[in-house]
């Protein structure tokens, strides 16, 4: 071994002792790098053979679940990986709510390969309203967005969608007043720079937001939009 390796070998057992990396998960020190332990990487639930455009689970034998081909969305693709339950939903709630960067850093390492076989040409995270990012000190999609396109070498583009006002509750609203209400939320700039996009969230819950998104981007001549989030909430 040369002396330049067994300097290296020293380093990283020091910097292991000093400042060991544990996964994010369960929490044993992890042997290098950070991120997760193989064991919490194989529990991740991953929808099983996801329509292309809904990311929920398909029967069919095609790429296109038949709601989807009944009802197509606004959008032309979406990847959500994971099944929003269990560690999956516990880690995004501390990246949303505790800050924790390091999650959707991990998570962006875990799920660049599924990431990567598409081709955009920026990400757009979904913007939060100026009153919610004081409130919260900063933006989850943000920090997601950022850590794909790094992994991807795809620019982040965080003004061609702008967060009008502050989207009221939706509990308790109709479907169609809940569309109302997000579709006065967003709006796009004016001649986007981009033909293809990927918009950037951390959980499809229903989709409205994406459908309101989608349509504004459709709209200021955007051609190709996908989806893009860690997670998908599936239904019951
Ligand atoms: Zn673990
Ligand atoms: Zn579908």
């Amino acid at each position: 071994m040369s002396g330049r390796r067994i300097f290296i070998n020293i380093s990283d057992k020091i910097r292991e002792i000093l400042d060991p990396q544990l996964c994010l998960d369960c929490g044993i020190t992890l042997p290098s790098g950070s991120g997760f332990c193989r064991s919490c990487q194989a529990d991740f639930q991953h929808v099983s053979n996801p329509c292309h455009l809904c990311g929920l689970s398909n029967v069919s034998s095609g790429t296109i679940c038949p709601a989807c081909l009944h009802r197509s969305p606004r959008w032309d693709h979406m990847l959500a990986p994971l099944v929003y339950a269990g560690s999956t939903r516990q880690l995004l709630q501390r990246l949303k709510y505790q800050q924790q960067n390091e999650v959707a850093a991990a998570l962006a390492d875990l799920l660049a390969s599924s990431f990567s076989q598409r081709s955009v040409q920026a990400l757009v995270p979904v913007p939060m309203h100026y009153s919610r990012l004081i409130e919260r000190g900063f933006n989850h999609a943000d920090e997601i967005a950022i850590q794909l396109a790094r992994r991807l070498r795809i620019p982040v583009d965080r003004h061609l969608l702008l967060r009008r006002r502050a989207t009221l509750p939706q509990s308790g609203l109709t479907p169609t007043q809940r569309y109302r209400n997000l579709q006065a939320a967003f709006s796009c700039a004016a001649q986007p720079a981009y033909r293809s996009v990927a918009i950037v969230d951390d959980i499809i819950t229903s989709g409205s937001t994406m459908q309101v998104i989608s349509q504004c981007l459709r709209r200021a001549g955007v051609d190709h939009i996908e989806v893009w989030s860690l997670a998908r909430t599936l239904r019951d």
